[in-house]
């Protein structure tokens, strides 16, 4: 499949992507149980992508970074919506307590991973991989 890329200027346009990807989700194009897996360095813009997404799925509360309790979970109007983030964590073993491996098989649930290259050999097959990349102050390079 061909890759797409956008470049976007400000974190606005980061938000909206994500707002995009939410929307395609709730039409329907995109099944669930759904995984989206996001690479990049820090601050290359996957949590303000995150904070877009949950806007989209129409989800009420605010998006706060789930850094140092590796996810949050919120509601939205046909699930749940997972935001986990991997930074501080070594590899998947680190989220056996957790019941990981049941929030990833359950039809309800969209999970949005950051840093998910470190736990990659217990994501699904069919995870939708993202890249960011910072190129300066406001430009980030997204690509699906
Ligand atoms: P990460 O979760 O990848 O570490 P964040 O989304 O937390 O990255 O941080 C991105 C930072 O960069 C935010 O402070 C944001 O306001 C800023 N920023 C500037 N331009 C952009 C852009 N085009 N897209 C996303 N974030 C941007
Ligand atoms: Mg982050």
């Amino acid at each position: 499949m061909a890759k797409t890329e956008i470049i976007t200027q400000n974190s606005e346009e980061t938000e909206r992507a994500g707002e995009i990807l939410a929307a395609e989700i709730l039409r329907g194009e995109i099944v669930a149980p759904l995984v989206i897996g996001l690479m990049g360095d820090l601050g290359s813009g996957k949590t303000t992508f995150a904070r877009g997404f949950a806007k989209g799925l129409g989800v009420k509360d605010k998006i706060t970074s789930p850094t140092f309790v590796i996810f949050k979970k919120y509601l939205f109007s046909a699930g749940n919506l997972y935001h986990v983030d991997c930074y501080r964590i070594k590899d998947a073993k680190d989220l056996a307590e957790l019941d990981f491996s049941e929030t990833l098989k359950l039809k309800e649930n969209v999970i949005l991973i950051e840093w998910a290259e470190k736990i990659k050999n217990i994501l699904p097959k069919d995870t939708i991989w993202m890249n960011f990349k910072y190129l300066d102050e406001n430009k980030r390079k997204i690509t699906a």
